[in-house]
């Protein structure tokens, strides 16, 4: 790939990432995933869709949310607009996405995400159990006791991931099986426009004519009495017909709120499997994988340290490795400490160095230094002890960003001119003083917050 292409395709990745945020699933996949970035000079974002119907729609629903994430991803000045592009791929795509709304026959277009195969997805005592579960019933749809299977756990963490895998792993085993893969809000919305054009009849032999039946996040059924009352019945008529039933969901179905009590019972007669955030080494292992994915070489402690301070979710892993690349694209710029650590501390936002204490800082130091904490906190005159105590200041204002004034409370009562010229004092000595430069990454490296 030119540099060019590269950094458009870096750019729309990161629009794309911010867009998902603030947009369902669904809308993702049949509006934005078929959109490819055609050009990206002077400040303008050129968008190519597969169609005129696709142009117009784009346009007309999504015009605001893309404005506002090009605002918030590359500041005020870049505009966009859209061509109608025509590849193999988007014809393919624009078919599919016509397809949105299943079928009444057999068909093989559905809108599984290629990408979402257990092949791609990393294992660990998180989600273990889930995977394994999954494997089996893409394996024997129907025909294990896992029916209805269901998914459960927080946000990103790969539940939509294994449905899809489910559905993809099926139909390679047994391409004339009739898939249908949608999400509860589009259950509802499909449903409803049945009801407005007298076509609940087409509707129901649809679903109710799958082999396998995957709805994400069931969890928007709350409080739609009628659509659940559908989905009931749907569910009856396949369970009972020995066709497997898959579901995600974000807690397990038995504390779900909002859901009749005979659709909660009937989940019962399977299995719920949940899966859990990702412990450490998962976490750099999923780095590794999304980073190699992305074509992006980081060096092992850069992932160690992403790992360190992003926990909650794949999503967010994901997220900041493509925040990364495009920061370093689009800026051109080389990815380094500064830069990841800016990247992670936009993500976590306050939440960044949290953990971390001026007294941890002051304890780190005095073990390198072997000077004691008593003596850094104190009145002591003496050079190395006055070097110690100006640099755990440097390192409060450093890595956790503490007030002048609350450095200087600890630090027995001084104020705050004290700490600022401490501050100052450091900043200059390490440009020229190696030692001071190594103990300051030691101290970092030590409390997580630098990786060289
Ligand atoms: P959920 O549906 O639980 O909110 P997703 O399935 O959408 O989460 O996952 C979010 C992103 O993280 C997806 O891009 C998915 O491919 C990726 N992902 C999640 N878990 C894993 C995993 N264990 N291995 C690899 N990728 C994962
Ligand atoms: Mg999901």
């Amino acid at each position: 790939m030119d540099n060019k292409k590269n950094t458009q395709s870096v750019a729309w990745k990161e629009v794309c990432a911010n867009l998902k945020r603030n947009l369902p699933d669904h809308a993702m996949n049949a509006w934005f995933d078929p959109v490819v970035p055609v050009s990206f000079d002077n400040n303008k974002f050129v968008l190519g869709v597969p169609s005129q119907f696709f142009l117009e729609w784009i346009d007309s629903h999504y015009n605001e949310h893309l404005k506002t994430t090009l605002r918030l991803v590359f500041g005020n000045e870049v505009v966009h607009s859209f061509v109608i592009h025509k590849t193999e791929q988007s014809n393919a795509i624009e078919q599919i996405r016509q397809h949105v709304v299943p079928q009444n026959n057999k068909s093989k277009l559905n809108n599984l995400n290629p990408k979402y195969v257990f092949d791609k997805f990393i294992v660990g005592d998180n989600n273990e159990f889930a995977k394994t579960a999954s494997e089996s019933v893409a394996k024997n749809p129907g025909e294990t006791n896992f029916n209805p299977l269901i998914i459960y756990g927080g946000v990103g963490l790969g539940k939509t991931h294994l449905m899809h895998s489910i559905g993809n792993k099926a139909i390679s085993i047994n391409p004339s099986l009739k898939i249908v893969n949608i999400t509860s809000e589009q259950f509802t919305l499909d449903f409803v426009n049945s009801l407005r054009k007298n076509k609940t009849i087409e509707f129901a032999q649809n679903y109710r004519s799958a082999d396998i039946l995957l709805i994400d996040d069931i969890q928007f059924f709350r409080g739609k009495e009628q659509t659940q009352e559908q989905f009931f019945h749907t569910f009856n008529v396949l369970y009972q017909s020995g066709k497997q039933i898959v579901l995600t969901a974000d807690k397990f179905p038995g504390e779900m709120k909002g859901l009749q009590s005979r659709l909660l019972s009937r989940f019962q007669s399977g299995l719920s499997v949940d899966v859990q955030p990702p412990n450490f080494e998962i976490r750099v292992a999923i780095l590794l994988e999304i980073s190699e994915q992305n074509g992006l070489t980081l060096e092992y402690p850069t992932i160690e340290f992403i790992a360190k301070h992003i926990k909650n979710n794949v999503r967010d892993l994901e997220g900041t490795i493509i925040r990364i690349l495009a920061k370093s694209s689009l800026l051109n710029i080389e990815i380094d400490n500064q830069l990841v650590t800016e990247v992670i501390k936009e993500r976590v936002g306050g939440n960044f160095g949290n953990e971390v204490s001026i007294e941890n800082i002051v304890k780190k130091v005095s073990q390198l230094s072997s000077i004691s904490e008593k003596e850094i906190v104190g009145k002591s005159r003496k050079m190395e002890i006055a070097e110690a105590r100006q640099l755990s200041m440097y390192l409060c204002r450093d890595i956790i960003g503490a007030s002048l004034m609350n450095i200087g409370v600890y630090f027995g009562g001084r104020d705050h001119t004290t700490v600022m010229h401490a501050v100052k004092t450091i900043d200059n000595k390490k440009i020229n003083n190696n030692r001071m430069k190594e103990i300051i990454t030691s101290v970092k490296q030590e409390l997580g917050f630098s990786f060289f």
